[in-house]
């Protein structure tokens, strides 16, 4: 397995690649701007094949080139219910919106606790409102990895104070990912990586207080 984390567009949002390295074939999570013409010359490159695109939100800066990134690999994009309005009129969850945004329809829906399997991986979807509604973070148990979108990031967890955040469910949906084994490695959606162990102490700390 390989997994490389790159940041894009006006916000540095990162776009993760998730790679099986025997099968040949690429994971995308999250479409950030440029994110799709910089995966298109690596995995010609490397000679992958990219297979599918996972959203962990529907914040403009992580679905800038969904349409673009669907379109390119002819592949299925898949969010959670909560965030699929948005990524279809970008726009209407009220975050101001910069520039012009393709909206694109998403092919599947992810559940709390679904399992899906990508060649010699098991992606765990885990549901963790709070900085969006349809906030999803992916947990791959075995490689000890957590992909936590803007749920989560080093040393800090997403802003609650925009129109989608719903303060009164981060709570919950941090303590989920406190859970998780220490060594845990974390892919942020914006900054570097981190661990659970290392962010274990912030978590407590915040879920005392109001949030
Ligand atoms: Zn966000
Ligand atoms: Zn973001």
């Amino acid at each position: 397995m390989i997994i490389e984390t790159r940041p894009f567009g006006p916000i540095a949002t990162n776009s993760i690649l998730l790679v099986s390295a025997i099968h040949k074939k690429a994971y995308i999570f999250d479409a950030p701007q440029g994110s799709c013409e910089y995966w298109k010359q690596k995995c010609k490159r490397d000679s992958l094949t990219v297979v599918a695109l996972f959203l962990t939100h529907s914040h403009w800066d992580h679905t800038v080139d969904a349409a673009e990134m669907k379109k390119e690999f002819e592949i299925t994009a898949t969010i959670h219910p909560k965030d699929a309005p948005n990524l279809r009129n970008p726009g209407s969850d009220g975050l101001p919106v910069y520039f012009p945004i393709a909206g694109t329809e998403p092919d599947n829906l992810l559940d709390e606790g679904q399992k899906i399997e990508l060649e010699e991986f098991t992606l765990q979807v885990l549901h963790t409102p709070g900085h969006s509604p349809g906030s999803v973070c992916f947990y791959l148990a075995e490689q000890k990895l957590l992909i936590s979108g803007d749920t989560l990031f080093k040393g800090s967890i997403g802003r609650l104070d925009l129109p989608t955040g719903q303060p009164h469910l981060m709570k919950s949906s941090l303590e989920k990912l406190a859970q998780l084994p220490g060594e845990t490695k974390v892919f942020p959606g914006h900054g570097e990586a981190t661990t659970i162990e290392q962010e274990r102490s912030m978590i407590h700390y915040l879920c005392q207080e109001e949030l």
